[in-house]
């Protein structure tokens, strides 16, 4: 898809703040600093319409974003900060439970991992999660222009090991970087929104 228009709708907490729209949404979910709104931006082609919005102390809201009229993406507020409280943990889980369980429009999670590491506990907990309500996740593995080459197979594989990876999903070496799987994101994207 080639992104002219974009444009962030409504900061939402609970369900009635979502967009009253028919339009297929995809989610996108990772830790803080994984490089989700480095990924979000590249692929709207925007320098910082997506902001790091999952600082601690911040409003933790689902950010719901208007692309050339035809699909929302809806940005979930990274997760894996040490210091934030179970109370906003707790909260967190139920805002995203919520939005996942009962969205109707929702067609798929780009889930971001960072490419150099194995995945956290919470990456693989989030994972599961998707899987275990049947949701068609797109793992993004962020920063590859940061690993050589010669090593993308053995990181890749790491990554699907820890994940239990579902061979119907889809899975992307990506760089904010170089571009590297821009092309291949929309592909992915544009596939779920159709079906
Ligand atoms: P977010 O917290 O997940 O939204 O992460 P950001 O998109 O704000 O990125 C966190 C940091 O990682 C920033 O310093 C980015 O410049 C850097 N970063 C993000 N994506 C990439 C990438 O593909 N390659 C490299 N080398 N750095 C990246």
């Amino acid at each position: 898809m080639k992104v002219h228009q974009a444009e962030i709708v409504i900061s939402a907490v609970s369900p009635k703040q979502y967009p009253e729209s028919d339009l297929p949404e995809i989610a996108l979910a990772g830790r803080s600093n994984v490089g989700k709104s480095s990924f979000i931006n590249t692929l709207i082609n925007r320098k910082n319409l997506a902001r790091t919005s999952g600082k601690p102390g911040k409003t933790q809201t689902l950010n719901f974003y208007l692309i050339e009229n035809a699909l929302h993406f809806v940005d979930v507020p990274g997760y894996g900060y040490a210091k934030v409280s179970k109370t906003e943990r707790a909260k967190w889980g139920e805002m995203i439970e919520t939005y996942i369980t009962s969205r109707k429009q929702l067609k798929a999670v780009v889930s971001l991992v960072d490419a150099r590491h194995e995945p956290s506990t919470e990456d693989v907990q989030m994972y599961e999660f998707l899987k275990y309500y049947g949701i068609p996740v797109i793992v993004v593995a962020t920063k590859i222009d940061k690993i050589p080459r010669g090593k993308w197979n053995k990181h890749t594989s790491v990554i699907k090991k820890k994940l239990d990876f579902d061979p119907k999903d889809t899975f992307i070496l990506f760089s904010s970087e170089t571009k590297q799987g821009k092309e291949e994101a929309w592909k992915a994207i544009e596939k779920m929104i159709k079906e």
